[in-house]
């Protein structure tokens, strides 16, 4: 049976994230968001000097919980802090998608090579590069190469929109895990993961975006010329087998795609606790258990952005279990990133919707969250792609049958 109660040592930890979450990361989300580029030094060194004592030591063999744990626990984690501010959270020093990846590609000894890292010394950032100007959802297309020379592999190519690509190539000791192909006519098969470690020549940071939402992220574009890499920098296999490395990718956004779902569930539940609390202050309590007929149109609203938001969560937490317990969740993890982006897309704006201009204005936080939102419906797939993957998944197509 599955039973997602929190133990009284998570419980604990939950609670830890919860203060980090008001205390240290609420009062600055305004001046982050407000000042794009700028960098929370203080919070990073903080987040990464608690890191083990909080659990998000990470590593081959780190983490606060067994194995069995490890995914559930993450979205426990993300959610709280999310719900403080999620692109903070997503500028945690960590190994992110580059070490989801190599957790998903690495042989036994790149993961200690590449992980280890994680848990010593100064903080660190590690990202993974897939998007490139012409390809994104169709990620099979993609034109970066590697190529083999002598006792290294020459990478050439461009990639966009990489989560915490400035502060894994240039501003600590991580690196970028880049998607290229060794053949292009082999298709899918032909793609590879390539480890790049920070300050690598031949890697470059073009640009830094400006966002919409989670501004404090950084997003980088990277240029690749003639970079040289050693040989094992490949992640797992360089063989092109017809099975192909391309599934080390969909791996990875099986590990991730819960915890991008979690940083959405944490986005609208602070909107959800901020309408509640506001509508508090104005002695207006959400009354649960009368018939519908009973209920005013804002109870209404507010009951069922409520259901939209558990449901996604118990996605989520399904999700993060089946992967915990060797399962495969390929469906689970779509279905939670699909539900989880369009409801905290939509509890965002009704919450907006519902505090008028109050709502719309800087004095509060709501709208911040109303445009933070929006990215969990387009990064690691967006929500037609991952609606996409399940159909595929439910009716038994392939990718080239289903497009
Ligand atoms: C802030 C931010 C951070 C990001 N971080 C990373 C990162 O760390 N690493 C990385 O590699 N990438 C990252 N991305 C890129 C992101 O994953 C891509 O933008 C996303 O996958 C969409 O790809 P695309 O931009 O090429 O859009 P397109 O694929 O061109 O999509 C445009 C629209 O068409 C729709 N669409 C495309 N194909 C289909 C189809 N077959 N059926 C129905 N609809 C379809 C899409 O859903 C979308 O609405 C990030 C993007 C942003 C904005």
């Amino acid at each position: 049976m599955i039973d997602f109660e929190p133990d009284h040592d998570l419980q604990r930890r939950i609670d830890a994230y919860r203060i980090v979450a008001r205390q240290i990361m609420r009062p600055i989300s305004r001046e982050y968001d407000e000042n794009e580029h700028a960098r929370p030094t203080k919070f990073y060194e903080l987040m990464w000097a608690g890191r083990a004592q909080a659990g998000l030591e990470v590593g081959p063999d780190k983490g606060a919980r067994s194995n069995r744990m490890r995914t559930l626990f993450t979205i426990l984690a993300a959610e709280e802090l999310s719900w403080g501010d999620v692109g903070l959270f997503l500028q945690i020093p960590n190994p992110g998608l580059g070490g989801a990846a190599v957790m998903a590609a690495g042989t036994p000894q790149q993961k200690e090579r590449f992980l280890k890292r994680f848990s010593e010394g100064n903080p660190k950032w590690a990202a993974m590069a897939i998007t490139e100007p012409g390809c994104g959802s169709d990620s099979a297309a993609i034109t970066t190469t590697a190529r083999r020379e002598g006792d290294h592999w020459v990478i050439n190519g461009t990639k966009i929109f990489c989560t915490g690509g400035k502060m894994a190539a240039e501003l600590s000791e991580g690196f970028v895990v880049v998607w290229a192909t060794v053949d292009k006519n082999a298709g899918r098969a032909g793609i590879k993961p390539f480890v790049v470690e920070h300050h690598t020549p031949g890697m470059s940071v073009v640009r830094v975006e400006n966002k919409l939402g989670i501004r404090v992220s950084d997003t980088a574009a990277l240029v690749f010329e003639d970079c040289k890499i050693p040989l094992d920098n490949v992640l797992g296999s360089p063989e092109v087998k017809p099975e192909g490395g391309f599934k080390d990718a969909m791996a990875t956004f099986d590990a991730t795609r819960p915890i991008v779902a979690a940083m959405a569930i944490g986005v609208g539940r602070a909107a959800l606790d901020f309408v509640r609390d506001f509508l508090s202050e104005r002695n207006m309590e959400i009354r649960y258990g009368l018939s519908p007929q009973r209920l005013t149109a804002i109870e209404r609203d507010f009951m069922e952005m409520e259901v939209q938001l558990k449901a996604a969560r118990l996605l989520a937490w399904r999700a993060a279990w089946l992967l915990d317990n060797g399962q495969r969740n390929s469906l689970e993890a779509s279905m939670a990133k699909a539900k989880a982006g369009l409801a905290v897309t939509q509890i965002t704006q009704k919450a907006v919707e519902l505090l008028g201009p109050l709502g719309y204005s800087r004095a509060y936080l709501l709208e911040k969250w109303m445009r933070d939102a929006k990215i969990n419906d387009i990064f690691e797939g967006t929500q037609q792609i991952n609606l996409l993957i399940i159909a595929r998944r439910i009716l038994g197509y392939s990718s080239k049958d289903l497009n």
